[in-house]
């Protein structure tokens, strides 16, 4: 399991206490993997506490906050199974539904990915312009996600593998996952509400998330600019021609100050847009170029090695007498 954990203090120990015995009915040997990305609430703590009382538990905590994809990618860096299900902290994801997803990947599928039913516990205007984002996605055309589909999914060690092997920065997970193909299957479920706090993902935060996702799987925004700049020039060579001409029979005259300013207010514009465009690309090669780590870990421990401390300090004690 890989759960990525961002102040969710109030959310670890009933999620906990709903996954741990799907996992014991289910899988004959597991590990939870939970990467505190940088949490500021009692997470840590919490994580800490856990660990003692629950076996196969692994925390991996950052040095700050990278966000829900790093988190997700570090999780699935660890992750030594043969195997991985993602699921969110906060229960909007049913534990239950891991039985499914796992019954589905001994019948051979790679990518079992859970399809929301419904968005119905989203505010109406993000509910709106995650539409809007997804139609625009499509419309590009390079690569299609499935309706509905999120992080809540099981992955096989083959498409595990083929992930690690992506080592971008600027990590658009949901297109990654449908970029890696592999034999695939959506299983619908309800989205919960959840159980305490609040969505960590602000109006800011999601554009960042749409406009990583558009840059990162399609180079469309930056080969519109050709077709656009042709069509624009084939339109002032067809001007040029029709002025000409009517200068040629008519004689000069003055009038068309509005046409010229507002023409060259739009191609002003329609020239910043496109600069603008180039520069969130170069913007983003040069994040990836820098090579800099994903992610930087602060803190591990498991319940492993809680377990094993409890065990071994009477035999160093032992050891010392
Ligand atoms: N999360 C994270 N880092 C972040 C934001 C979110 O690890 O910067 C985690 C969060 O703790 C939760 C999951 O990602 O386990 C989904 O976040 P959230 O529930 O806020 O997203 P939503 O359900 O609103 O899409
Ligand atoms: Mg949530």
């Amino acid at each position: 399991m890989v759960v990525p954990i961002f102040n969710e203090a109030g959310n670890i120990e009933a999620m906990l206490r709903r996954l741990v015995p799907v996992l014991s009915q289910n899988a004959s040997s597991y590990e939870i993997i939970f990467v505190d990305d940088g949490s500021k609430d009692d997470s840590l703590a919490k994580l800490h506490a856990v660990s003692a009382t629950t076996a196969h538990l692994q925390v991996i905590s950052f040095s700050r906050n990278f966000g829900k994809e790093v988190a997700i990618a570090a999780g699935i860096d660890r992750a030594q199974g043969a195997a991985a299900i993602i699921l969110d902290a906060d229960l909007q994801h049913p534990p239950e539904l891991i039985a499914e997803f796992i019954a589905l990947w001994r019948q051979g599928y790679k990518n079992v990915y859970g399809v929301r039913a419904d968005r119905e516990n989203e505010a109406p205007l993000r509910r709106y312009l995650t539409d809007k984002f997804y139609k625009i996605f499509e419309s590009f055309g390079e690569t299609l996600l499935p309706p509905g589909a999120g992080d809540f999914r099981l992955l096989d060690r083959l498409a595990l593998d083929a992930l690690k092997q992506m080592p971008e920065r600027a990590r658009f997970t949901k297109g990654l996952y449908a970029w890696i193909g592999f034999k695939s299957v959506g299983v619908s479920f309800h989205v919960a509400e959840r159980e305490s706090g609040e969505s960590k993902f602000s109006y800011r935060k999601l554009t960042r998330f749409a406009f990583d996702g558009l840059t990162s799987f399609s180079t469309l925004p930056l080969k519109v600019w050709t077709y656009l700049g042709t069509l624009v020039s084939l339109f002032a060579i067809g001007m040029a021609t029709l002025v000409l001409f009517q200068t040629l029979i008519y004689g000069s005259d003055v009038p068309g100050y509005a046409t010229i300013v507002i023409s060259i207010m739009f191609f002003s514009g329609v020239q910043i847009i496109s600069l603008g465009i180039l520069g969130e690309y170069i913007g983003r090669i040069f994040a990836e170029v820098k090579r800099r780590p994903m992610y930087l870990i602060a803190e591990e421990f498991s319940s492993e090695s809680a377990a094993s401390d409890a065990v071994s300090a009477p035999e160093r004690q032992m050891t010392h007498v």
